[in-house]
């Protein structure tokens, strides 16, 4: 059906010949059924994407289970989750589902690594390059990398002379690693830092936390889900019902804000209220499920911040830890940095061998042979450093990778002075070339599959409306993104989340230019 060719002779210039796309599973399965010859180029040895590399301690979803399956029936009328929220261990069980239930194995190349593409006008394809020099032509392309495939590793001074070992969790060893009984340093307090200090507190001899802003974190209120019970609910038309209603709400959740304002309620109503979705429900119902103005009005966002303040200081006995953790005065307003969702962080980070070192007050100076030695001079000793700092999130994935437009300039040009979309699907100079789960779409404010299936179902749309009609050329125009840009922005000014810093806005990275990235 297709040839790699990395020498222009070995390339296959009929147009039957061709792979069509360049794309991710969700897209493989429709279009296929189209008749397009699809081709999946993934860089890690198997699926997954995230779940696939960070494969940290304690790495688990944090969205509704069972919410973040595709929707299709077929998929889910035979797949359970174990838990309410899977650990990668099962979300990696659902991804061998899938590859099998849609025999997507023979159209996905693993270890396969996409350095860049460039459009060829005379022929109205991509041309798609490998790091092992295949190079392939495809009517059209779909980068599928999503919003967190550039890990960020800050410049810390000495951090390559430290004798022990340093990891990210982002790129953890598929292997495994053994830390029992170690002294260990977390660095970052982001979901990936949390998930990480939950699981191997318990275990090290020693841990110690360097903390920049504290995560307001939520009580996930895991549990075992029973497949029996399952089962009924697929019967009764559950599943088929709640994946109707993630179309529905802001966050692609079942759930959605109230119709009422946070003072529209007596402070004991309030109280009963926080109870409920915090404590009762949990997950992110606190954040998401919440009252409408919380996001957007100062006062009502410091009454979901007091509520949430006393019910962590409640867990934590030792008051400086506490003042860490939950500070009286807020750094941010409530839930505009993402929450991470805890099982039991709170209690580990009360255990008497962790220890919490502000980085506010007492910022790290240098990475030594032996362990961190802070600003104040102490220098603790470690086996392992644990980099759990994040991402250049939303735009980098994209941006990294050579793709170049008509004008060959590459994305990481094109986005220089802001990032620029249509409708957060498409770019203007980048003909036939959709992407998926990046910049200026509901990406990370929403629940990823959510937002991943609207967009693969729009894409086979147009592709087969496309196709149907013989059109070789597509592309989003200037006035399409100038409006996308701006109606973006007249969303985002409206809210409180322009007031943290956070890679929402890309303020997590030194000189990366601060604007609303997602939609
Ligand atoms: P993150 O949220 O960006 O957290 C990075 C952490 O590192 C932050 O606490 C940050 O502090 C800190 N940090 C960054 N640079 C630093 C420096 N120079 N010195 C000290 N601290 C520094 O990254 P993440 O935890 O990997 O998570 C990113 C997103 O990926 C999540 O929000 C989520 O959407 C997704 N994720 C999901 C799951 C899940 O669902 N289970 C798990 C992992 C990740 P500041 O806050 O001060 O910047």
């Amino acid at each position: 059906m297709w040839e790699p060719a990395s020498e222009p002779s070995r390339r296959c210039t009929s147009e039957s010949c061709q792979p069509r796309l360049k794309c991710n599973p969700t897209n493989i399965f429709r279009l296929r059924q189209h008749g397009l010859n699809v081709k999946v180029f993934e860089k890690g040895a198997s699926s997954g994407g995230i779940w696939y590399w960070n494969q940290y301690p304690g790495a688990r979803v944090d969205s509704d289970t069972p919410i973040y399956q595709l929707f299709d029936k077929e998929l889910w009328e035979d797949f359970t989750f174990r838990e309410r929220y899977a650990g990668w261990q099962d979300l990696k069980r659902y991804f061998q589902h899938v590859e099998k239930k849609w025999d997507l194995l023979k159209d996905i190349e693993y270890n396969k690594n996409v350095e860049g593409a460039t459009f060829d006008e005379s022929r109205n394809q991509w041309l798609i390059e490998c790091a092992d020099g295949t190079e392939v032509y495809a009517r059209w392309f779909i980068p599928a990398i999503g919003f967190a495939a550039k890990r960020y590793t800050p410049p810390i001074k000495g951090l390559s002379s430290f004798h022990g070992d340093v990891f990210h969790t982002a790129v953890w060893p598929q292997w495994g690693v053994n830390l029992k009984n170690k002294r260990i340093a977390v660095i970052g307090t982001g979901a990936s830092g949390i998930q990480t200090i939950q699981e191997l507190g318990p275990k090290a001899a020693h841990l110690t936390i360097y903390q920049r802003t504290p995560n307001y974190c939520l009580p996930m209120n895991q549990r075992l889900l029973d497949p029996k019970e399952e089962e009924e609910k697929k019967k009764r038309g559950e599943y088929e019902e709640a994946f109707k209603k993630l179309y529905t709400t802001f966050a692609g959740f079942t759930y959605d804000f109230q119709e009422r304002n946070t003072f529209d309620d007596t402070p004991e109503q309030r109280e009963e209220f926080f109870e409920e979705l915090m404590i009762k429900q949990g997950g992110f119902r606190f954040w998401l499920n919440t009252y409408k103005d919380m996001l957007k009005d100062e006062k009502a966002n410091n009454e979901a911040y007091n509520f949430w303040r006393k019910k962590v200081v409640a867990r934590v006995p030792d008051p400086q830890k506490a003042a860490l953790l939950a500070p009286e005065n807020p750094p941010h307003p409530w839930g505009t940095k993402r929450p991470s969702l805890e099982q039991n962080f709170y209690e580990v980070v009360s255990l008497p061998h962790v220890d919490i070192v502000d980085l506010q007050t007492n910022p790290v100076e240098e990475v030594t042979e032996q362990g961190i030695r802070t600003k104040d001079g102490n220098l603790v000793e470690f086996d392992v450093i644990v980099l759990a700092t994040g991402f250049d999130a939303v735009t980098g994935s994209l941006a990294q990778l050579n793709i170049r437009d008509t004008d060959g300039q590459s994305i990481k040009e094109r986005w220089a002075d802001g990032v620029r979309s249509s409708m957060g699907i498409s770019i203007s100079k980048f003909p036939n070339m959709f992407f998926i789960y990046g910049p200026q779409a509901p990406t990370a404010f929403s629940n990823g599959p959510s937002c991943v299936q609207l967009q693969a179902n729009w894409i086979d749309k147009t592709i087969k409306g496309l196709e149907d009609k013989g059109i070789k050329r597509f592309v989003a125009k200037k006035e399409a993104e100038d409006e996308w840009i701006r109606r973006t922005r007249e969303e985002w000014d409206a809210t409180l989340f322009p007031r943290a810093k956070s890679w929402y806005q890309g303020s997590n990275i030194p000189g990366k230019k601060v604007e609303p990235l997602n939609w």
